[in-house]
C-alpha cells in the first residue's frame, strides 16, 4: 500500500479504502494508494501551513538554490521516473524520459522567473513612498491529471514554490506514483511540509482539499466538468482558483500549403500521447482543394505509426490509460458514424489485452452535432472536415464549447492575420503544434479554463497584492 508524503516523510492513511493502479498496456494492478479521507487532508493542509513561515522567508533569492537543487535530483532520476511513467500510463519510454527532462527543465525556469518577478517598487510623491507588495498566497491545493503525471505537476508545483507558497498536491488516483517517487526523492531536502502529497481520489480527498478552510488558492488541471465542480466550490468560498481545463482543438488546413507536411504535423497533433493532450487536435478543417491529397498523406503519415506497448522499441502510440478512456472514444466514432462520418483508418479497439486504439481517420459530411465533434474525445482519432473560404473555416473553429488553441496551417499572410485575430483560443499556433514557449503565456476562452496557468502572470495569480501607501511623518 503507497502512502501519501506529508510533513517530509511517507504517512499511512488514516483510513481503509484502496484505489488500484493499473498498468494500461497489461491491465494488471501495479498498486493500491488510499483513497485519502479529511483526516489525511487536514493532516497535509496542517503540515503546509507549518512550513509557511520558513519557506516565505527565505524569498525567492533563498528558493532558487533549493529548487535547483531539485531539478538536478530529477533528472539525476531520470530514468527510474520514467520507467514508472512509463507503467502508470502507459506512454512511450522516450516520451516518458522527455517528460521528466521537460518537468526539471520548467522548475528551473520558475526558480528562476520567480528572483527577478517585480522586483522593484514604484516611485511616488516627495513625502509618500507609495508600492505595491506581493506576497505569496499562502498554501496551494493542486490538483492534478493523468496524462503529464509530472509534467503537468510540475506546471503548477513550480510557479507556487517559487513564489513561496507551500503545496498540497493531489496527483490523479490513476498515475500516482511518479508523482509520489519524484516528491519524495527530489525535494525530500526541502523544509519538511513544503510540499505534500496527498494520494487518493476525486471525489474524496481531492474534494475535502479543495473544501478545506486552509487553502489559500485551488491550482486546478483536469477536465471541464471537474473545474466548473470545483469553480463552484471556491466561489462560494471566495477562494482563488486557476482552473487550466479541456478542449477541442482546431486545425485549419489552408489551400496551396505543403500537403504532406500538413498531414505530418496533423498526424503527431492528433495521436500524440495517444492523443491525450489538452492540446491535441480534435478537429481537422481542410480545404476543398487539397483535401484528396491530405488524405492520403495522412492515411500513409498513420500507417507509418507503431502502436504497442510503451516498453516496446519504436513505439509511437502506448495504450489509452483506462477503460472509462477507451469507452468514450469508441463512443465519440460510434456516434459519429451514424451521423454519417466514413472511417478512412482505424476505427475499431485492437484485439489484445491493454486499452489499446489504433489513430483513427474520419471523413465528415459536416461539424454536425457529434460527440466526436462537440465533446473532447481525448483519444486518438482525427475527424476531417472540407471548408470553401478561410472565413468559413474560422466560423467553423470557433464553433465550439471549448477555446484551449488552435493550429493554422497556411502561408497566406493575412488568413494567418485573420486567424490570430479572430480565433477563440487562448493559444494560437501557426505552422507547429508547440504552443508554450518560455515566457509565453495565454488565458483559455469560454469552457477551456479561467486564469493563466504558466509564464510571468501565474506567478501574480499565485501571490497576492497589497498597496502600501506612506506619508513621512510631520516633525512637528
Ligand atoms: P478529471 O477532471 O477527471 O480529474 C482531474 C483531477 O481532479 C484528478 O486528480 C481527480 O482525482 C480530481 N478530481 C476529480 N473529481 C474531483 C472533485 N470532485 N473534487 C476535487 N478533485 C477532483 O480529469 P482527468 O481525466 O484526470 O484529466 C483529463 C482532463 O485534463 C482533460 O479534459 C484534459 O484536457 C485536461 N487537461 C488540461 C490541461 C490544461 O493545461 N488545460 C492539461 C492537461 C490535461
Amino acid at each position: 500500500m503507497e502512502r501519501h508524503w506529508i510533513a517530509g516523510k511517507l504517512t499511512a492513511s488514516t483510513g481503509n479504502n484502496v484505489v488500484p493502479v493499473r498498468n494500461p498496456a497489461t491491465e494488471a494492478v501495479i498498486a493500491h494508494i488510499p483513497a485519502g479521507t479529511p483526516e489525511d487532508v487536514a493532516d497535509a493542509v496542517a503540515s503546509a501551513h507549518r512550513a509557511r513561515t520558513a519557506w516565505r522567508g527565505l524569498g525567492p533569492a533563498g528558493r532558487r538554490p533549493l529548487l535547483l537543487q531539485a531539478a538536478a535530483r530529477i533528472e539525476h532520476e531520470a530514468e527510474r521516473l520514467a520507467d514508472i511513467l512509463t507503467a502508470e500510463n502507459g506512454k512511450p519510454l522516450p516520451q516518458a524520459r522527455a517528460e521528466v527532462l521537460g518537468a526539471a527543465s520548467w522548475l528551473r525556469e520558475f526558480a528562476e522567473l520567480a528572483v527577478h518577478f517585480r522586483a522593484g517598487s514604484q516611485g511616488a510623491p516627495a513625502d509618500e513612498l507609495v508600492f505595491q507588495r506581493w506576497e505569496p498566497r499562502g498554501t496551494a491545493a493542486c490538483i492534478v491529471p493523468w496524462n503529464f503525471p509530472l509534467q503537468v505537476a510540475m506546471e503548477t508545483l513550480a510557479p507556487n514554490l517559487a513564489v513561496g507558497n507551500t503545496v498540497v498536491i493531489k496527483p490523479s488516483e490513476k498515475t500516482p506514483l511518479s508523482l509520489l517517487y519524484m516528491v519524495s526523492h527530489a525535494f525530500d531536502h526541502l523544509p519538511a511540509g513544503v510540499v505534500n502529497v496527498l494520494l487518493g481520489d476525486g471525489p474524496h480527498a481531492g474534494e475535502a482539499l479543495v473544501q478545506h478552510e486552509g487553502i489559500d488558492v485551488v491550482m486546478f488541471v483536469g477536465s471541464v466538468r471537474t473545474g466548473r465542480h470545483i469553480g463552484q466550490i471556491c466561489g462560494h468560498r471566495t477562494t482563488k482558483a486557476i482552473l487550466e481545463l479541456g478542449g477541442k482543438d482546431a486545425f485549419i488546413v489552408d489551400e496551396g500549403v505543403n500537403v504532406a507536411a500538413a498531414a505530418r504535423l496533423v498526424a503527431d497533433s492528433c495521436f500524440a500521447n495517444t492523443g491525450q493532450i489538452c492540446t491535441s487536435t480534435e478537429r481537422v478543417f481542410v480545404h476543398r482543394s487539397v483535401l484528396d491529397a491530405f488524405v492520403s498523406e495522412l492515411t500513409a503519415a498513420t500507417a507509418a505509426l507503431k502502436v504497442g506497448d510503451g516498453r516496446e522499441d519504436g513505439v509511437d502510440l502506448g495504450p489509452l490509460v483506462d477503460d472509462i478512456q477507451l469507452a468514450t472514444v469508441e463512443a465519440h466514432v460510434a456516434d459519429a458514424r451514424a451521423q454519417g462520418a466514413v472511417v478512412v483508418a482505424g476505427g475499431e479497439r485492437l484485439p489484445r489485452p491493454g486499452y489499446f486504439y489504433p489513430p483513427t481517420i474520419m471523413v465528415l459530411p459536416d461539424q454536425g452535432a457529434s460527440l466526436l465533434m462537440r465533446r473532447e474525445t481525448f483519444g486518438p482519432v482525427a475527424p476531417l472536415v472540407v471548408f470553401d473560404t478561410f472565413d468559413e473555416a474560422i466560423a467553423l473553429a470557433n464553433d465550439s464549447e471549448y477555446g484551449l488553441a488552435a493550429i493554422v496551417y497556411s502561408n497566406d499572410a493575412n488568413h494567418v492575420l485573420s486567424a490570430v485575430e479572430g480565433l477563440r483560443a487562448g493559444m494560437i499556433k501557426v505552422n507547429t503544434r508547440r504552443g508554450k514557449a518560455p515566457g509565453a503565456t495565454s488565458e483559455p476562452f469560454a469552457a477551456s479554463g479561467l486564469g493563466y496557468g504558466y509564464g510571468q502572470e501565474v506567478l501574480a495569480e499565485l501571490s497576492r497584492q497589497k498597496s502600501v501607501q506612506w506619508h513621512r511623518m510631520p516633525l512637528a
